[in-house]
């Protein structure tokens, strides 16, 4: 079973999608994750991704991985334990320009769907429904407030020790909303089919349930 989860930043997608994957027991994927690995190792490497041999080589290259390691999910990127370097400012302000690539994006929707296809999954990202997996089982488009999704990423960096104001997080937030949304390929898009929900109104909790519910017609 596929079940696609999309959504804006910080709409409460992961804490969601590993809700559903931990009570259907089914695998969980984030595939931001993914974009945020590779954004981290441009950076890391000084790799113009401009070059297309030079990039192509990369990808060619390139083996990301997840594990899950006392609970919690791990991604190595070429050997590396990269689960706290992908969350930086320095990723997150650039994630949006190297996930906008089209061979970048070419290649990470082929490992998203051979993970996928392995063992079924609940796959987190922008472009699940509409893209890889436009065929899911079940797909869910989670939207917020954008004060109450900027709230959120304030706690996230505290954990990473790190501190911003409320205004410059809502309007980094936004920018990255408006690249993703609008770039050519794949980008971040409601399928038709999906169905919307507020995080903003609900608990964690009461959002697995939502999802739940549906899946299991109970
Ligand atoms: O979900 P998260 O905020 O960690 O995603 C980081 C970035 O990865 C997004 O802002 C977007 O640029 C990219 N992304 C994407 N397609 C996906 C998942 C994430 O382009 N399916």
């Amino acid at each position: 079973m596929i079940i696609a989860i999309d959504g804006p930043a910080a709409s409460g997608k992961s804490t969601t999608a590993k809700g559903v994957s931990q009570i259907l027991d089914i695998p969980y994927l984030d595939t931001g994750a993914m974009y945020r690995a590779i954004t981290y190792f441009v950076l890391e490497n000084k790799i113009d991704i401009e070059d297309a041999s030079v990039l192509k080589q990369v990808l060619d290259d390139i083996k990301i991985r997840f594990e899950s390691e006392n609970g919690k999910n791990e991604i190595y990127l070429k050997g590396k334990k990269v689960t706290s370097l992908i969350r930086t400012t320095a990723v997150t302000s650039h994630v949006s320009r190297i996930s906008a690539v089209k061979d970048i994006r070419i290649s990470m929707v082929k490992l998203q769907r051979s993970i996928g296809e392995e063992n079924g999954c609940v796959m987190e990202g922008r472009d699940i429904g509409t893209v890889v997996f436009p065929h899911a089982d079940f797909k869910f488009f989670l939207i917020a407030d954008i004060e109450v999704r900027a709230k959120r990423r304030l706690k996230d960096l505290a954990e990473l020790g790190e501190t911003k104001s409320l205004e410059i997080l809502m309007e980094e937030i936004e920018k990255r909303d408006k690249m993703d949304s609008s770039r050519d390929y794949s980008p971040l898009a409601k399928a038709d089919n999906a169905i919307e929900i507020d995080t903003g109104v609900l608990s964690i909790d009461e959002q697995i349930e939502i999802i739940i519910k549906r899946v299991t017609n109970k």
